[in-house]
């Protein structure tokens, strides 16, 4: 097999894959904060890092995959100012910041399921993993790398020498970026809260109100964003920090801040493979944001209106991760046909399954582990659906490539065996031109919800209607 080669934001260059431990991978995914629905955008990067743990696994690496879900701590504003987004949802929604977390975590995992992508091997809450975090601070503040203000601990990053080795950014850039929110008891601009107190808020949002908060060597108060990453991470993948995942925004502050927290508190590289995902853009190229009125929800935009979920699923697989993506209803229309025509192509194979075909799956493996060139691997699908292969060949080649896919092809083919038989019956009557029986036959088979149609040399495919 070729070797799977995979852009690392850190050396901003496509590099082979070598795992820390042989067959095993670590991969830790930025999740969702649970204030409200994920957007298109937020679930094109979760698509994206699907599409990453199923190529893993189609190399044969067993993948330990840990997600959070952020439900204390992230701040309307990116440099620790501002109010956190769980109290504010709860106050909106005259609910606790508990019943929002749960509601909105609840949401998020139904949209993974309808988009067809795996569940992590861990879950993990930022709130279940307080004393982490704490005992991530001490280390930190014994190394002499925090300072007091009257706010909160802060990360001092003046002491880190390669602060800026993820973004690659001149330093006075990183820190004209962070100067929008002024906060004057900072050191630096750049400097970022690893515990903020109760109650005292520097920009005079309603911060005294909160319902979450902990008791802390240094105060009432909860972590700061960044903090719960590096800490879960460093709980469940020990000895295998392989790859860490997220959309580019994360690259400048978050994930930045999650490594020079970590590598100042363990003395040990944090990650060796930072791989971020590109947006999701709407009408002239501005980002989706829950910030802004642009924000299209999977249930709203394509549950109500009727579209399958896996056309989006689809239409994601049909751009690059690392390519820019723009949404429109054109787009959705054009990524609904041409899956409509996939499964159209799937189903005429019939049932029956042969060998995979050693050619086409090494010349899918080569676009795949080509740092995921999943547009590349879908016109390969074509290739093979076109070629002189025979129907069975076909048919098992392109089950094999739905491992990675993930577009429920499976689905067409798994027909429960009644309607089979039903089928089979319906051949034979055909054979004995026995028209009467066979019309009776299709009738039943259809009353089961699924359409029958006839292919060459006395075969027949079965369709869900649904589908
Ligand atoms: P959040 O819930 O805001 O923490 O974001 C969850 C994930 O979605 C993160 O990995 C973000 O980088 C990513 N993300 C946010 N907006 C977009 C977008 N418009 N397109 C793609 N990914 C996004
Ligand atoms: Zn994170």
């Amino acid at each position: 097999m070729s070797d799977l080669s995979l852009y690392n934001t850190l050396s901003r260059s496509k590099e082979i894959f070598k795992p820390i431990n042989d067959d095993q991978v670590g991969l830790y995914t930025c999740g969702p904060t649970v204030y409200n629905y994920a957007h298109l955008g937020n679930l094109r990067t979760y698509v994206f890092e699907d599409l990453l743990k199923r190529v893993l696994a189609y190399n044969g690496y067993k993948v330990k995959h840990v997600m959070n879900i952020t439900d204390v701590g992230h701040l309307t504003g990116d440099m620790d100012m501002g109010e956190d987004k769980l109290e504010l949802s709860a106050r909106r929604e005259a609910k606790s910041a508990w019943e929002i977390a749960e509601f909105y975590t609840e949401a998020f995992k139904r949209d993974l399921m309808a988009l067809n992508i795996t569940e992590p091997s861990v879950w993990c809450k930022a709130t279940d993993h307080i004393s982490e975090q704490v005992a991530l601070i001490s280390a930190l503040e014994e190394k002499g790398f925090t300072y007091l203000t009257s706010d909160g601990v802060y990360f001092d990053t003046s002491k880190v020498t390669d602060y800026n080795k993820l973004s690659h950014l001149p330093l006075a850039e990183l820190k004209e970026g962070a100067r929008v929110e002024k906060n004057a008891e900072k050191k630096n601009a750049t400097d970022f809260a690893l515990w903020k107190f109760s109650g005292v808020s520097l920009d005079k949002s309603e911060n005294s109100q909160r319902q979450m908060e902990w008791d802390s060597p240094w105060g009432v108060g909860f972590p700061g964003w960044h903090l719960e990453c590096s800490a879960m991470s460093l709980k469940y993948l020990t000895g295998s920090l392989d790859i860490h995942c997220g959309g580019i925004d994360h690259i400048n502050i978050h994930h930045t801040n999650e490594i020079a927290q970590s590598e100042s508190a363990t003395g040990l590289k944090f990650f060796n493979y930072w791989l971020h995902g590109a947006f999701l853009n709407i009408a002239g190229g501005k980002k989706m944001a829950k910030s802004e009125d642009n924000f299209l929800t999977l249930d709203k935009a394509i549950i109500a209106r009727n579209i399958k979920p896996l056309v989006y699923r689809y239409a994601c697989l049909a751009v690059h991760y690392r390519k820019p993506m723009e949404y429109s209803e054109e787009m959705m229309t054009g990524a609904s046909n041409s899956l409509e025509h996939l499964y159209h192509q799937v189903s005429d194979l019939g049932l029956d399954k042969s060998e995979i075909n050693a050619l086409f799956r090494e010349k899918f493996v080569v676009c795949i582990n080509d740092d995921l060139n999943l547009p590349q691997a879908l016109a390969i699908v074509q290739e093979l659906l076109k070629s002189d292969l025979s129907p069975s060949e076909k048919l098992a080649t392109v089950l094999d490539f739905d491992q990675v896919l993930g577009l429920g092809l499976d689905q067409l083919v798994n027909v429960p065996q009644e309607v089979v038989d039903l089928a089979n019956s319906r051949r034979q009557a055909k054979i004995d031109k026995d028209w009467a029986r066979a019309d009776e036959l299709r009738g039943y088979i259809e009353a089961k919800g699924y359409q029958i149609k006839d292919l060459p040399s006395d075969n027949f495919s079965l369709i869900a209607k649904d589908k």
